[in-house]
Order: C-alpha cells, then structure tokens, then sequence
C-alpha cells in the first residue's frame, strides 16, 4: 500500500484545508477503537497510525477522495465514532481515516411511510432527537446511542435495544448509498444491502442510510429476578410463546449486579448525586413495551414469573435499570480496564452457555445481553456480552485476554458465533457472516477493489486471524494460566505518576473510550477534532502516563482552553469527574510545572495583584456603578448579614447587572449590603488559568472583607462569583485551614422565593409583548444548580412570553466563554453561535442570560456572526419592568472586547514578533556591553550574521531582559498605536507590562526567535 508523501499532503491541503489533519497527536487519536489492545499482541498489528484524517462534507468529496486514494494506492479507513471493539476503524496500514462528524444530517423524514434518510455520521441520540419533534422514534438503536453513528452500526452490523420487536439492525434498512472505489454512487437495496451491513467499509464507503422508524409511544419497563441461566431462559421463552407485545428484552447477570451496586455514584463536586439503587444478585431481565400494553402484559408477565421461580421487582429498580441502559460501562470504574467478550448463540442455549462459562472460567465474567426474537435463522437468539474485569497495565492482561477464546469456544459449541468480525475475528467470518454471504462479500471486494484499499485487513483476510487460530488451539493450555490470575475489583488509585495525581491516573484508565462526552463537548464541537474531547483528553494522558507523549504547549493549552462547562460530568458513561480533572491539572501545569497560560490571564492577573479587577480598572473606580441613591441604604457603611458581590465585569463593563441586580433586591426588600473598594475578582480567572498562587491571595481577601463585615451570606449576581462562594472557597479554605461560614445565594433565588411567597410582584405593564428564552449559564445551572428560579422571574412579568431551548437546565450548551474566548475567539464564535442558533431555532427575540461572560460572549458573537438575537440581562429585564432604566452595555462591551481581541493578538509569538520589528533601532541601541554597535558593524560585512544566526537562541533569551527596561517606553508607544486602550489601562500599562512580558518571554523566546532572526539581518543590512 502507498504512503502519504509531500506531494500527497500539499494536495490534500491545499483541496481541503482544516478539514484535513497531519499532526501526530491527533493522528494517533483516530487510530484506535475502545478495545485495549493486549501487549502480546500488538507488535502483530503493527502500527496504527493513520498518515491523514480528513472530513468530508459532502459526497462529492468523497468520491474524489476515493478516486485519489484509488489511483495512488493508498488506504482509505471509514470511520463513525470509533465504539465498536473490533478494530474495523483501525488503520493497519497507514492511509487516510475518513471521519464522518461533519456528515451529520437529516436529509429526509417521511412520515407518511415511517422512514428517514441521514448522512452517516449522525448519532443515534441525535436521529432520535429529531425524530421526536415530529412524534416518531426509532425503532431499535444500540447501547451505545449517545455517541455511535448511523452509518458505523449499518458497517459493523448488530442488534440492541428493540431487537426484540425488530431484529438485527440491517433488517430495518431501506436502502443505501455507498461510494465504490472509483467513485461510483452505488445504492444499494434489498438483498444488496449484505453486502454493506457486517462489511466494515472494505465494500464501500457509507454515504447516505434511510431506515423505518415507528411512531413515538410512551415507554414503559417490567424487571424481573430469575435465580439461574436456566430459568431465565424459560422465562424468555414463556414470554415468546405468549406473543406479548414487548418491544425490548435486555438482561445482566448476578455478577454485573453486584458490579453495579459497587460502582462509584455520579459526584457533584465531591458529593454523590444519584441514589444508589441496589440489585439483587440475580439474573436481572428488564423488558420494555408500549405504555398502551401495560395491563396485558404485567398481567402475563406476573402468571409466567410464577412457572420460573421469578419475581417482579420493584418499579424503582426497573425504571433505574432502564434509565441506566447507555451507562453500562461504569462498571469499568472497578478494574479500570475490562476485557470484553461477545457471542451470539440460539436462545434455547442460553442456559447451558452461561453455566459452561462460568464452570470454565474462573474470573468474575460480567455479562449483559439482549434477547431478539427472531434471529438471523428465524429462531431466537440471546447476544451475550461478558466482561472481564482486569488491569491493560499489567502482564496478566494478556492471559485474561485469552479467556475470550474460551467463551467463544463455548458459545460455538452450542452453536453460537462471535459477534462481528473487524480485525480480529476474520477466521470466524464464514460463520459470523454466514457461508454465503461471506463468500458474495469476497467476490464483490475482489471485482470493485482488486487494489484492496477499502479498509485493508478487515473482514476477510488479515494474519491477526492466524494468530487467533494458533491461540484456540493453546486455548487449553492459556486458560488455567489465565483462569489463576488474580483478580482485584474495586478503584485502587495508587501513586502519582510525572505529576499525575493517582485519581486522574484511574480515571484515565476507566475511560471506556465510548465517546459519549465527545459531541456535546463545547471544545469538541467548537473544532470538530478529537484531542479537544474528554475522550482524546483521557487517550493522551494514557500515552504520557506511558512515556509516549510529552506536554508541548499545544496541549497544555488543550486541557486549559475547556471551558469547565461540566456536561462531560453529566454525559459520562462512567460517571468520571471529567472537569475535576482537568482542573487538578491546571494547577499541576501552571503552578507546579510552570508552564505558560494563556497570555491574556498574565495581564489579568497583574491588573489583579494591582486594583483587585481583571479589567485593568482602577480600585477607586470600582464602585462607580453603585446608584448613589442606595449608597445610604445599601452601601459599604450599612450593616447586614448579606453582601451584595458584583464581581468585576458587572463592576466595571457591563455595569447595567450590578445596577438592576441591586434595583432588583431594594425593590423585592431584601436587606444587604456591599463591599465598596473592599471587593477583589473573585479569583476564577486565576483559578481556571492555574494562577493558583494568585487565585489564593485574591480568595483570602475576599473572606476577610465579608467576615469584617460580619455578614454570613454572599449574594451573587454573577455565576462564576457563586461558584467561587459557593464551593472553591470552602473547599480551598478547607485545605488552608480558613474558618469559613459563608453561605452563597443568587439573587435569582431570593427574588424568585419572594414571588413563590407573594411578598414580591412585578406590577401589570403596557409593554409590548415579548418573547424570550433563558440560557443557563453553566456555572449557575450544572455548578450551583439553579435552574428554575430565573425561569420563575421570568415568567412572573406579565406580557412577557417564555419559551424553552432544545437543550436546557443541566443539558445546556456553553455559550464558549471565556478560556475559549481569550484563547481562540473564532472557535468561541462557533460555539456561541450554536447556542444563539437555538434561541433563534425556538423564534425567541431577546435571549436571557444572567451571566456578564456569557453576556459578553453573546454580544461578541452575535456582532462577529451577524445573528439577530438580542442577549439581556436577566436583572436588567426585570427590574426594567419595575420602570428603571439602564445604561446600554453594547458600546463598553465592543471597547472591551477591541482591546482585548487586539491583546490577544499581541500576546504570541507572531504578534510580539511583529512588534518588535517596528523598534529594530531602539532594541539595538538598548543591547548590552556595546553589543548593539558591534551588531550594527558586523551588518556591514556580508555573511557574518548568517554565521552568527545559529547563536540568536542562545544570545536572545539571555539579552532580552537586560533590554527591556530601555525599550519600555518606545514598546508601550506602539502597543499603544495597536491597542486601542482607554486612559486608565494606558496609565498603568508601564506597572503592568513589564510583569506581563517577564511572565511570557521565558515561554515564549523559543517560537518568538526564529520569527525575529531574519528580520534584525535584515534590518542591520539595512534591507528594511
Ligand atoms: C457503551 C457501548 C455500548 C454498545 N452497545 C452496542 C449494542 O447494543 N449493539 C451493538 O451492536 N454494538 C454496541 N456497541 C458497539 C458499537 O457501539 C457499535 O458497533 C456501533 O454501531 C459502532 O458505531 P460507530 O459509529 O462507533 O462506528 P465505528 O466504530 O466508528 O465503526 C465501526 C465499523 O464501521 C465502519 N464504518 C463506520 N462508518 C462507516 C461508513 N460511513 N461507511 C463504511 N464503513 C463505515 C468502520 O470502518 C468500522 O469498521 C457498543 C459500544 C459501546 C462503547
Ligand atoms: S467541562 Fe465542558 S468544555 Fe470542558 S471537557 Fe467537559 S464538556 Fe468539554
Ligand atoms: S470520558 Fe466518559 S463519556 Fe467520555 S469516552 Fe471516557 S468513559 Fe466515555
């Protein structure tokens, strides 16, 4: 097979641009599955590293893709959403990996027929959304619905939730289109379609699926305990022969109960989250039906339990086994690695399977499994997929591994197959696929691609399927080894490793790799690369744990750039703390490591150390937005339990939230008070940015002002202020031995408890009608957990109409503020714009936010992206219907935002380079000992500075700081000319930007030398 040259690259590039990638790290990421593959093995797979990934966005480019890819040889890899275990996504021999994120849509629903038509790389969870908003489902989708894609299941071939009612998946498809490998659109229907389903792409390449779906009913599920394999078995049986109307059969077995009852909770900063629900150590058969059928079918169900020695169980156990059915893979959290194994066999063997593997193997096999009622050969069939808790980490990974066999020996002896093929299991392929489909799938690959570049080594032949045969024939000789293994269950963080605290490590490795977190990440689908997911997050760190990868400040910045939005928390198929994690290792980077943040937090964090505020605002001024009205009232000399906390941005840009949060609370009559010129930023900027040092100072002073005041109780407005109140001060104070007992409120909730009370009303208005939507702002949704109490206010204003966005409370989307703002602007323009899309989506005029980030990043946005929703203040709109008026933050926020965006472009290597060349004469004449002359000399002599151009890395860090107190004038001049700064940043700007520059440069003279080197010859020959 060919490689992937510089010719190749340059034409790739230049035809597709950011939607091709060549760099490493992301190239490593799409080279693998959720499988761990065992170390004896992988020296046989070789490597897997793709030479290229790219995104298509239409068909037209993949079919030159393919075209190109023909003529050249060159390996072409489909790829959905990498769930599947069976190596079909692995690029064996190089080539270009085809990933299907950008081919996402609906093209077609029918209502009429009960059909849709999708792009391949929608996710089930995705289709179903859709499909919901015109009342239909699907009809049956795999466990793996939050992330898998369409096209990858029609690829891989299986059943899964609903495969009861509607059987395997290829069996609920209409037709297909694909794209053969020079380039013809081939549909594909009817009997056809075998040679897609099951074929992993080595046939074509997906393009365009349209399946049946069905009407959308309510759901409703029965569990039931059965004591053995045995009874289950009849149980099922029972239930078929009755015909119950049951759309979905899943079960587990007592292993995996107990599994389940030791698995870690969901945690919320610490706390647990869920209930536990506990299991019986039983077989757990939970079945799912069509509310309507509810009556004939428990009614059924509770005659049939009786012939089985089974029982019913409780609701609550049934509606969380239902409820849980995607997050199977928490049990990972105990091993942290599990070795999978997955067979199907004839449903009249379930019970003889199941006692065999246990009699065989003795590892704690965990297993789930589905029931479908008529099977490939029209009899039932149960799928069984057994987990073996293990350890990737260590040798006897290898042994356990081999325990695979055994199964699949077992289940072929009661004539059972293994599941799918993929790269492993192609000496099994006749019997997975059955003899005569196999042999018409290797006659279509031969005559459509005799160069076999369509997913090389997959299917049909490879020499894994070699090595799989010898290690069935050692099967007995492998299994007592691997059956002595020792087998510990249970998290078991150890020590540290480079720097990684134990939990992280654990975690990194109980990543199931299911990619749940990947879509609804905001870094993720701000970009559309892998690395930038909690996935390639956790994939990467176990490369670095392994001594595979090192931190370069591209990927320090990937784990700093998250916006701690928390979804992932949520989202996770193993309840990982996700964000937690990221942010341990903020402080390990930044503050332990010392590594460089992102520039524009080093000005921050001097303006912080200086005036107590991010904006570079003077302390004096940051009470200026206080009414002089309240001051008596309200303000610093007023004693109260309650502290009104502005923050910065509400201080001292978009002052319109301090004002109305204050006109708010005086008009609800609630008693406060206020820090004055005693209130600092309360720190997350420097939190978030590993600044930790700094975030301690800042988060102390804060204490000790509102303990001076003897108030107990914080009152927010903004969210990222609560979160500090709420819960990093305590914790922190907590590890520094501080007394704290502050409470934390949102004014949102004392406002909304005094309307539930009727002690406050919003009076009848004459305004015209409106209608708005809320966005949570992250921090005070999945954070603090106020998601009703702003909808509340809302909704008490008369004439005011509300109205939901898809995704709302703990399901919002971020808006991108502000790591990704400060970072990458345009990315953070991209997921604003997602948002405000849905707003816009659901016909809502003004969006209500209460967050000044997430206000700021609206306002942004919606100018960048040219969208035409209005964002609002949530205090502003309220206390605007009580007759206030407010100043207009849009102007302050674009002056904010032109000095920063032009801050955020100084601040790199390419924007100081720039920079430094228009002071060429000044930086010379400020080098030391006679240096500058000296250079000035040898521009004379043709060659010397060449000569001497290998030292400028060396010369340059060591002179830089001896120069800069003489070029800071001239420096400041030209920032100056750059930035458009107001009067009070330009007056400090002599304090603050030496601090900055000394925190950067160290960082930033490796990129920045080469950028200025021939440019100072140049200027010295006087070129320039
Ligand atoms: C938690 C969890 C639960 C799961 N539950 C189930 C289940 O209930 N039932 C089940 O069957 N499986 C299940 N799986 C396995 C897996 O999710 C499914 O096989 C899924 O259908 C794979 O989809 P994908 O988008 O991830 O495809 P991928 O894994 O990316 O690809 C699978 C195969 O399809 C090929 N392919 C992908 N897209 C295309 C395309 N457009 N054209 C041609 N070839 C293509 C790939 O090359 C590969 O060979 C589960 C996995 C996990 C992690
Ligand atoms: S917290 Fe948000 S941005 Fe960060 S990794 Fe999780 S989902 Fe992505
Ligand atoms: S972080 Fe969680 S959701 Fe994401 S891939 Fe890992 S296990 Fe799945």
């Amino acid at each position: 097979m060919a490689k992937i040259g510089k010719k190749e690259k340059n034409y790739l590039k230049e035809k597709f641009v950011e939607r091709v990638c060549f760099d490493k790290v992301e190239r490593k990421l799409y080279g693998h599955d959720i499988a761990a593959i065992p170390s004896l093995i992988k020296p046989f797979i070789g490597k897997t590293i793709p030479d290229a990934v790219f995104q298509p966005e239409n068909e037209e480019e993949i079919v030159e893709i393919i075209k190109w890819a023909y003529k050249k040889g060159i390996p072409v890899i489909p790829r959905g959403k990498a769930t599947s275990g069976y190596g079909g996504v692995i690029p064996i021999k190089g080539g270009i990996v085809i990933d299907f994120w950008r081919m996402r849509r609906v093209i077609q629903i029918d209502e009429k027929n009960m059909t849709v038509t999708v792009q391949p790389g929608i996710t089930w969870e995705e289709l179903d959304r859709e499909l919901k908003k015109r009342g239909l489902t699907l009809r049956l989708y795999p466990t793996s619905y939050p992330s898998s894609t369409v096209g990858g299941w029609l690829a891989q071939g299986g059943a899964g939730i609903g495969s009861y009612e509607y059987g395997y998946f290829s069996q609920n498809v209409i037709s297909a289109k694909a794209i053969l490998p020079d380039g013809t659109i081939k549909e594909f229907k009817g009997e056809e379609l075998e040679l897609l389903s099951d074929a992993e792409g080595i046939t074509g390449i997906i393009t365009e699926i349209k399946i049946y779906v069905k009407p959308y009913q309510e759901e409703d599920v029965i569990s039931i305990a059965c004591p053995d394999p045995h009874q289950t078995q009849k149980l099922i049986f029972k239930m078929i022969e009755e015909n119950l109307p049951i759309w979905s059969m899943i079960f587990i077995n007592p292993r995996m109960a107990e599994m389940k009852n030791r698995a870690p909770l969901m945690e919320h900063h610490g706390h647990p989250i869920e209930e536990r629900v506990l299991l019986p150590a039983a077989y757990i058969l939970t079945i799912a039906f069509e509310k309507k059928h509810e009556k004939q079918i428990k009614s059924s169900v509770e005659k049939i339990v009786k012939t089985c020695e089974a029982e019913i169980l409780s609701e609550r156990i049934a509606k969380h086994e239902w409820e849980k059915r995607f997050k199977l893979m928490i049990v990972k959290r105990l091993g942290p690695s599990l070795v999978p194994a997955e067979v199907i066999v004839p449903l009249e063997n379930l019970g003889d399977v199941m006692d065999e593997i246990e009699r065989k193997v003795n590892q704690p096999v965990v297993k789930e499994g589905v029931i479908i009622k008529k099977g490939k050969y029209g009899k039932p069939e149960a799928v069984i997929l057994g987990f073996i808790p293990s350890d990737q980490r260590k040798f006897s990974y290898n042994f356990v591994f081999g325990l695979v066999l055994t199964i699949m020996k077992i289940a072929e002896k009661y004539g059972g197959r293994p599941y799918a093929t993929g790269l492993y299991f192609v000496n099994k392929a006749e019997k997975i696929l059955g003899k005569e489909k196999f042999l018409k799938l290797k006659e279509f690959k031969k005559k459509i691609d005799p160069k076999g570049i369509l997913n090389p080594g997959k299917v049909i032949h490879n020499k894994i399927g070699g090595i799989l045969s010898i290690g069935e024939v050692l099967e007995p000789i492998l299994r007592p080894i691997a059956n002595t293994v020792s087998t510990q269950i249970g998290e078991r963080p150890l020590k540290p490793i480079k720097g990684i605290p134990p939990d992280v490590i654990w975690y990194a490795y109980s990543c199931s790799q299911c990619g749940y977190c990947v879509d609804e990440c905001d870094q993720f689908y701000g970009r559309g690369w892998e690395s930038q997911s909690p996935r390639g997050k956790w994939f990467w760190l176990r490369e670095y744990i392994e001594g595979k990868e090192k931190w370069t400040q591209k990927m320090v910045d990937t784990f700093l750039v998250c916006t701690t939005c928390e979804l992932c928390n949520l989202r996770c198929s193993a309840a990982l703390p996700i964000e937690p994690s990221w942010m341990k290792l903020r402080g390990k980077l930044i503050n332990e490591d010392k590594k460089m943040t992102f520039p524009p937090f080093e000005m921050m964090a001097a303006s912080l150390q200086k005036e107590g505020d991010i904006w570079a605002g003077y302390r004096k001024d940051r009470t200026n937005w206080f009414p002089e009205d309240l001051w008596g009232k309200h303000g610093p000399n007023k004693k109260s339990k309650n502290v009104y906390f502005a923050g910065c941005t509400a201080s001292y840009v978009e002052k319109d939230i301090g004002i109305a949060s204050v006109r708010l609370l005086d008009a609800a009559g609630v008693d406060f008070t206020y820090l004055g010129e005693k209130e600092n930023c309360c720190g997350t900027p420097m939190l978030v940015a590993g600044k930790w040092d700094v975030f301690v100072e800042t988060m102390k002073k804060n204490i000790e002002a509102v303990k001076e005041k003897g108030a107990d109780t914080v009152i927010t407005s903004c969210p990222a202020c609560d979160m500090m109140w709420r819960y990093y001060y305590p914790l922190w104070a907590k590890k520094l031995g501080i007394e704290y007992n502050i409470k934390a409120k949102h004014y949102s909730e004392i406002v909304a408890e005094k309307i539930r009370k009727g002690e406050f009303k919003f009076p009848e208005n004459k305004e015209k009608p409106v209608k708005v939507t809320f966005h949570d702002s992250c921090h005070i949704g999945r954070v603090s957990g106020v998601y009703e109490e702003p909808r509340e206010i809302i909704k008490a204003i008369p004439n005011v109409s509300f109205v939901e966005m898809p995704f709302n409370r703990q399901n919002a989307h971020c808006c991108g503020s502000v790591l990704t703002l400060i970072k990458e602007p345009d990315v953070a323009a991209e997921i604003g714009k997602k948002r405000l899309d849905e707003a816009i989506e659901v016909g809502a005029e003004k969006v209500i936010a209460l967050c000044p980030c997430c206000e700021f990043q609206f306002r942004v946005t919606a100018d960048k992206k040219k969208l035409k929703v209005e964002t609002v203040d949530l205090a502003r709109f309220a206390a605007s219907y009580l007759g206030y008026e407010f100043p207009d933050p849009n102007s302050e926020v674009k002056r904010q935002w032109a000095v920063f965006e032009a801050m955020i472009h100084l601040m790199t290597p390419a924007g100081f380079a720039n920079l430094m060349g228009t002071m060429w004469k000044e930086l010379i004449d400020a080098m030391p000992f006679g240096m500058g002359k000296m250079m000035r000399f040898f521009g004379k002599i043709p060659g010397i500075l060449n000569l001497m151009k290998p030292l400028f890395p060396i010369l340059f860090p060591r002179l830089l700081p001896m120069m800069m107190p003489k070029v800071l004038p001239v420096m400041l001049e030209r920032i100056k000319e750059r930035i458009p700064m107001p009067d009070y940043m330009l007056e400090q700007m002599p304090e603050i930007m030496p601090k900055v520059m000394d925190a950067l440069m160290p960082h930033m003279i490796k990129d920045l030398v080469p950028l200025v080197s021939q440019p100072l010859i140049d200027y010295l020959r006087g070129k320039i």
